[in-house]
């Protein structure tokens, strides 16, 4: 299995882009940005759907942002990051890779982040990658934005093995945590405006559809 992951991600890294040069420093300074196959993943699912207009939650260092616009000109993600120095570190790197015109980040806590988007702006794909208890209320402020036909990914589902695991987590804060992405997932699973599937690429991924009513 390890060596199966390994196998690919050289593959993949033979086409790499210049964003992938962030992954040195995201290394260096533990900044949880996604793995390589759940990222070429995603932009798979971004290619196939045409997917034109993204909204992110937990934006770090602009890494997948800049991914998923990269995967055509005429796409716009919108993200939204809390923490100044991530939000500083990712308007330098998306300045310095040339998606200022793509990439547009808000500087909030996601949770009240609702007003300072475009009004009327919807959106073909929502990924939420932020703080992992608070999932759920993303999913629910954010999803009225999303388009009758589209997808909302969440990240991070299996969170370290500890999801499936949950009797090896020592810490009662890491273990509240856990929890709450079970609930989450469990929740997602059983939402009855969606279709949603569970994968274990990366630290695993949810890929929610919504339901035509
Ligand atoms: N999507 C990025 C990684 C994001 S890491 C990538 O793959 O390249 C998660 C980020 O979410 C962290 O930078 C953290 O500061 C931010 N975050 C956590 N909770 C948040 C919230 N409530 N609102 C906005 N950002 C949040
Ligand atoms: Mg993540």
């Amino acid at each position: 299995m390890e060596k199966d992951i390994e196998y690919i991600e050289q593959l993949l890294f033979q086409n790499s882009s210049n964003i992938d040069e962030l992954r040195h420093y995201a290394e260096q300074y533990n900044v949880p940005i996604m793995d390589k196959i759940s990222t070429e993943f995603v932009k798979q699912l971004i290619r196939i759907k045409d997917v034109k207009s993204i909204l992110e939650i937990g934006t770090a260092i602009g890494y997948s942002a800049m991914h998923f616009a990269s995967c055509d000109p005429s796409i716009n993600v919108w993200t939204i990051e809390r923490k100044e120095e991530m939000y500083e570190q990712a308007i330098s790197n998306i300045k310095d890779f040339g998606y200022e015109s793509q990439v547009n980040v808000i500087f909030s806590d996601a949770l009240e982040a609702f007003e300072l988007l475009p009004t009327d702006q919807s959106f073909d794909m929502i990924f939420i990658d932020a703080a992992k208890a608070q999932s759920q209320k993303f999913f629910e402020l954010y999803e009225p934005l999303l388009k009758d036909d589209g997808i909302i990914i969440t990240d991070n589902i299996l969170y370290h093995g500890f999801v499936s695991n949950i009797e090896i987590v020592r810490n009662r804060n890491v273990k509240q945590m856990v929890k709450k992405v079970q609930k989450y997932n469990h929740w997602l699973m059983n939402h009855e405006n969606y279709k949603t599937t569970l994968i274990n690429i990366g630290d695993g991924m949810a890929i929610s559809k919504k339901e035509k009513l």
